[in-house]
């Protein structure tokens, strides 16, 4: 395959705004793409080579893509950074020093995908010493035989800027307009990946073998499955109803989500976004390498503990595991529990269809097991536990469990539906999250995500006075903003917010973002946040459920707070929802008394 087929189909993807063209174009590139290479051309489109939870970065510097761009051209190396600082994009760079380029190249050998794909995989796996000039010479080599276009294109990619902001959800909608007869079939292509999170391995089962290959994947060791999620509610009383009146009530623990696989005694550990963790937690990787079973993924919270007190620490104190070196100091420092919640497989048994009261006998035996091994201390698994859990059939008992909980230092209550199997990647009502307050005032913090920015004045000149941020809707992927939030922010935050970002910026409005207001800055929808707020309130400004409870009229936040705390835990699609967002407005007792005395005075009000 020509790779200036996909090139010319990735500046169609970045030029538009709209966003049901950006699906035509995926499907026009599936289908113009020959089957052994459509894995290859899944991963190019969403910017890497392997599916995430591998890890395998390309990540080069600016500097050494541009070392090779002046090598190629024969521009000297200052030119090229002129030319970089003046178009602002790496790409639009290369696209310029190689339509100048110096050497008029006589023979070019034909650019191929394979031939792009397989360099630059060469060029991730390079390590150690030697390893830089290494991978400029293969940058250059590709370079060589590139037209400007083309080259535009190769150092996005090596350089991790290429953004097309292609959401999974969005591809497996492609996926099942380009090779099967109807949209509809999403669901299967979407249950495949739940349990693989590998979109090219779905969609090469696909092509190979249609949809019967597709229903026939399960779930495999060591390739991560998708979290199941909660929905909230404000009340114990809703909880049970919801529940039919009976369910369970766990500890919701403050830390991080861990999903453990494990065979033999080999151990590896994903997060919540499913990247390669192993190295943060090496003694959760000991505790679980000591239990009996011989094949086990399970899923727990990892929550930081004071070692005297046994009390369980904020999250924040989580993030000294997250180093490249010194983890065995910071492990020592700063200990762990690990609360196992749930069981996916053990031995060769698939538990994820199973109820959750079968699964949890599942895992309190094979957790008895770790504490009676402890006792004899053949092994070194006393971290590790199963998160406390009552039974409970009225909303008095879940109160009391709840206060328990927080006295214990958690953030409120997991109710579980005791049938419900492990819906892998859904957010439904079988897992409901019960924190302290949801009541009259918004208690509960919102993950949204920084689609915009708006230069600062006065203090803030040169960096970002307020960040746009949006929802998330899953039901036609879009983002819609719903406030502008300039406060909670210090200025160690201001200095790295204005860098974090920077990689993400585009020159127009994302095509998955629907605004009113018109930002001096766009980005890729990527970074999410967690803000506070007073309320929602309705606002003709944000685009948050438009028209959902008033005519001409979102929802928006008001007096929106950054709380410190980056979610880099969560991807675009998994910040707050739109349908959380309305739901979060109807609960608001003060809502609930004006439509009945009919007073509205929320209108016109901005949420900002
Ligand atoms: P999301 O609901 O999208 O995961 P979130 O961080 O906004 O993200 P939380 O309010 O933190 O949602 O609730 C869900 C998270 O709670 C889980 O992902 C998990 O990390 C944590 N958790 C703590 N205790 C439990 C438990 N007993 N069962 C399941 N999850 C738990």
């Amino acid at each position: 395959m020509d790779y200036s087929t996909i090139v010319d189909i990735f500046n169609e993807m970045e030029a538009t705004s709209k966003r049901t063209e950006l699906t035509d174009l995926i499907v026009r590139l599936l289908k113009s793409t020959p089957k052994e290479l459509i894995d290859k051309v899944v991963y190019l489109m969403l910017g890497r080579l392997r599916p995430e939870y591998e890890g395998i970065e390309l990540g080069i510097a600016d500097k050494m893509a541009l070392r090779a761009l002046s090598i190629s051209s024969g521009i000297d190396m200052k030119r090229v950074e002129e030319m970089y600082v003046r178009r602002g994009d790496i790409g639009e760079a290369a696209e310029e020093a190689l339509s100048k380029r110096l050497q008029a190249v006589l023979f070019k050998d034909r650019l191929t995908v394979e031939r792009v794909y397989s360099t630059l995989e060469k060029v991730a796996m390079l390590k150690g010493e030697g390893s830089q000039d290494a991978k400029i010479r293969y940058i250059c080599n590709l370079l060589n035989d590139a037209e400007p276009r083309e080259g535009k294109y190769i150092l996005k990619i090596v350089t991790g800027r290429l953004r097309l902001g292609i959401a999974d959800y969005t591809l497996l909608d492609a996926l099942a307009v380009a090779f099967t007869d109807s949209k509809e079939n999403r669901s299967i292509l979407e249950r495949a990946y739940n349990l693989t999170s590998d979109l090219g391995f779905v969609a090469k089962m696909l092509v190979y073998g249609g949809l019967d290959a597709v229903k026939a994947i399960r779930m495999e060791l060591f390739r991560p499955i998708r979290p199941m999620l909660a929905e909230r509610v404000s009340s114990a009383e809703e909880a049970l109803e919801r529940m039919g009146g009976r369910c369970a009530a766990e500890y919701k623990l403050d830390g991080e989500r861990l999903q453990i696989h494990k065979h033999d005694g080999r151990v590896k550990i994903f997060s919540r976004r499913l990247e390669d963790i192993t190295s943060h937690y090496p003694d959760a990787v000991d505790a679980i390498a000591g239990i009996r079973a011989r094949d086990l993924i399970v899923e727990g919270e990892a929550v930081a503990i004071n070692q005297d007190t046994q009390e369980y620490l904020p999250f924040q104190e989580l993030m000294h595991r997250r180093r490249k070196y010194g983890i065995e100091e910071a492990m020592k420092e700063y200990p762990i529990a690990l609360n196992l919640f749930d069981i996916l497989y053990i031995d060769g048994k698939e538990c994820i269809d199973l109820p959750y009261m079968e699964r949890r006998r599942i895992l309190e035996n094979l957790i008895s097991g770790v504490e009676s091994s402890n006792s004899s201390n053949s092994i070194n698994s006393s971290i590790v536990s199963i998160v406390p859990m009552l039974i409970v059939s009225d909303a008095k008992s879940i109160e009391d469990y709840m206060f328990k909980a927080i006295n214990e230092g958690c953030e409120g209550l997991m109710i579980k539906d005791l049938n419900s199997p492990y819906r892998a990647g859904a957010r439904g009502y079988a897992w409901i999250k019960l924190k302290r307050e949801y009541k009259s005032e918004l208690a509960d913090t919102l993950d949204l995500v920084i689609v915009g920015a708006f230069h600062g004045r006065g203090r803030r000149a040169g960096r970002y006075g307020a960040l746009l941020l949006a929802s998330y809707n899953r039901e036609d992927d879009t983002f819609y903003t719903t406030c502008k939030v300039g406060t909670g922010f210090t200025d160690e935050d201001l200095e790295r917010f204005h860098a974090m970002l920077n990689p993400y910026i585009i020159k127009h409005r994302h095509a998955r973002v629907n605004s009113r207001l018109d930002a001096d800055v766009w980005f890729e929808p990527r970074m999410v946040i967690e803000v506070i707020a007073s309320e929602i309130t309705l606002s003709p400004l944000h685009t948050c459920a438009l028209n959902v409870i008033r005519e001409g009229n979102g929802l928006a936040l008001r007096f929106p707070k950054f709380t410190g705390r980056i979610r880099d835990d969560k991807s675009a699609e998994d910040a707050t929802s739109v349908d959380e967002i309305v739901s979060m407005y109807r609960r608001q007792l003060k809502v609930i008394r004006q439509t009945q005395t009919g007073i509205e005075e929320d209108v016109g009000r901005e949420g900002e």
